[in-house]
């Protein structure tokens, strides 16, 4: 069945790229100037962003590095995208991850409350800049990411 072969080694090559791409030496795609191991990979690794912005930080650095599965797991049950079809969800956010380039992430404002929280930042894309104020929500002691407004670039 040379078809799905072909279709293995296509999907190989591909997840080769990403991980060259962000070798935990790299600088951390959230512009800390930190390398990427000790700057967002431990929460990709499962550890709890302390608030809001740290939360941020490490949801552009998974687009970045291609860690779809935190993408999912931070996302609060209310936002638009979320989906009981996790798999179809993971794909798409894959799909997104592979086909953009993140070239850098700037802070606009944030305003960190006790349960919710406030995030605008403007994402530097291949596509363009994208603006967007983030609403949080703190849950059973975890920051999620409830929902977004996207903000006029000025
Ligand atoms: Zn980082």
């Amino acid at each position: 069945m040379p078809e799905r072969l072909n279709f293995s080694l296509r999907s190989d090559e591909s997840d080769r790229l990403l991980v060259a791409k962000f070798s935990p030496n790299a600088p951390c795609p959230c512009g800390s100037g930190k390398k990427y191991k000790k700057c967002c990979a431990p929460f990709h690794k499962g550890a709890q962003p302390k608030d809001a912005l740290t939360l941020m930080k490490s949801r552009y650095s998974a687009y970045a590095a291609g860690e779809s599965g935190y993408i999912l797991k931070t996302t609060h049950p209310d936002n638009v995208d979320f989906s009981e079809d996790r798999a179809a969800w993971k794909r798409s956010v894959d799909a997104f991850c592979k086909s953009t380039a993140f070239l850098g992430l700037e802070i606009v404002d944030v305003q960190e409350g006790v349960e919710e929280a406030y995030v605008t930042f403007t994402a530097h894309l291949d596509s363009g800049d994208l603006k967007e104020r983030s609403r949080f929500v703190k849950e059973e002691g975890r920051w999620l990411y409830h929902s977004g407004e996207f903000v006029p670039l000025s």
